[in-house]
């Protein structure tokens, strides 16, 4: 069965880990925005170009740009056969009003946790450059800052920056806390709680999706 997901989380809350998780699990396609974009700057790409100066600044991609983006890659076979994983979009109402146009959502979760323990986790995170893999300086790869799974570079991401940081936390609560209510009111939405280990969060994901998607 093609399932159809949509995750939320505050920046930090683990969504990109558990998303890779949650994609094995499910069989879907991991879709990552932000890494879509980061791969669209890395080439130099006219998207690449445009979303550069807003990203690094920490502000949000202007919806018309990504939707093209969005759209265009749910147009591809993979999805069509398997269905999506969708991570960090949609991120406005906007976003979220012109997704239901193309595609159809059986379920969207929101990790929950608080503000402080967020700022700790992206302080400390970071991440492949070629394949987006996450680590933290708690938690590095084996050699040298050197990706386990691709070999690529082990970085901080340009826009974990405290003020660029402040900026994204600020954009979550104006933008992205409302897209999460609409898909509330719609109900299809399930809160998780995102404290604890890796294993436990994946636990209670996948409980609360199997359940809703059982209904
Ligand atoms: P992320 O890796 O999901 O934190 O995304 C990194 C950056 O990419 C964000 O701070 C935004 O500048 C941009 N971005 C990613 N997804 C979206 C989206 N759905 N709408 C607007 N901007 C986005």
């Amino acid at each position: 069965m093609a399932v159809r997901l949509l995750i939320f989380g505050r920046q930090g809350a683990g969504k990109g880990t558990q998303s890779t998780r949650l994609s094995e699990r499910y069989g879907a396609p991991h879709i990552s925005t932000g890494d879509m974009l980061r791969a669209a700057v890395a080439n130099a790409t006219p998207i690449g170009l445009e979303a550069k100066s807003y990203m690094d600044a920490g502000q949000l991609v202007p919806d018309e740009v990504m939707l093209g983006v969005v759209e265009e890659r749910l147009a591809e076979p993979d999805v069509v056969e398997h269905g999506f994983l969708l991570d960090g979009f949609p991120r406005t109402v906007v976003q979220a009003e012109a997704l239901g146009r193309f595609a159809t959502v059986d379920v969207a979760v929101d990790i929950v946790v608080p503000e402080e323990v967020v700022l700790e986790r992206i302080s400390s995170r970071r991440v492949c450059g070629s394949c987006g893999r996450i680590y933290s300086v708690q938690a590095p790869p084996e050699r040298d800052w050197t990706c386990d799974t691709c070999g690529g570079e082990v970085v901080q991401r340009a826009d974990d920056t405290p003020e660029a940081v402040a900026k994204r936390l600020a954009a979550y609560a104006s933008e992205t806390q409302p897209t999460i209510d609409w898909y509330a009111d719609a109900g299809l939405l399930v809160k998780v709680d995102g404290l604890g280990t890796p294993d436990e969060v994946s636990e209670r994901l996948t409980a609360a999706i199997d359940a809703h998607l059982a209904r």
